[in-house]
């Protein structure tokens, strides 16, 4: 599937919450998982693939450095971060555990090439279905809490670029802007 970029209204969009997970649901979690994987990113949110759902997918089972990855935990017990990816995450509710922030550089998808240093909680409390449309809940720090709060994040409209400080947006405006206009001149091309 193609990566909605930046420009696109669709990711200024709000998604809609997802009551019953029908066969359309799991299939696209399943194309955006692939998507994802392409793209080698690690998470991807429906409005990245034009979708306007509260449903995201976030795999950091590429990523070599464990203390980097982060920790995840599951009913207050440590699991093996690795063995619980891809996380495919419905209706997403965060609760921030703690006042630690912490700054690291940001990337995404729907922004080719553009990277800026955001600043997110620490440590997350996520409370999800699954695709079975069972609840989840687990807390999470390092990248992985880092990549759950960007995901959540689009599923509300918001991007990474409204959490950076003003001198980092400051230093990607004019690249931002020229994404932008990129953008709109293909959905221009695409109504002709
Ligand atoms: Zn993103």
């Amino acid at each position: 599937m193609k990566i909605v970029k930046f420009g696109d209204p669709i990711l200024r969009t709000k998604g809609k919450r997802i009551e019953t997970i029908t066969p359309e649901v799991k299939q696209l979690a399943a194309e955006m998982l692939e998507t994802m994987k392409q793209a080698n990113g690690i998470g991807l949110a429906a409005q990245q693939i034009g979708k306007a759902l509260q449903l995201c997918v976030v795999d950091l089972s590429m990523v070599e450095d464990g203390e980097l990855a982060g920790r995840l935990w599951i009913d207050g017990a440590l699991v093996d971060l690795k063995t619980h990816m891809p996380l495919t995450l419905i209706n997403p509710e965060l609760t921030p555990v703690g006042k630690l922030r912490e700054t690291a550089l940001e990337g995404c998808l729907s922004f080719p090439e553009i990277f800026g240093d955001v600043s997110r909680v620490a440590h997350v409390k996520v409370a999800a279905k699954d695709l079975e449309g069972n609840p989840v809940a687990f807390e999470a720090d390092g990248l992985l809490a880092r990549a759950i709060q960007h995901e959540h994040d689009h599923l509300h409209g918001i991007l990474f670029i409204d959490r950076m400080n003003a001198a980092t947006k400051a230093s990607l405006a004019s690249a931002c802007k020229k994404l932008k206009k990129q953008t709109e001149s293909e959905g221009r091309s695409m109504d002709c």
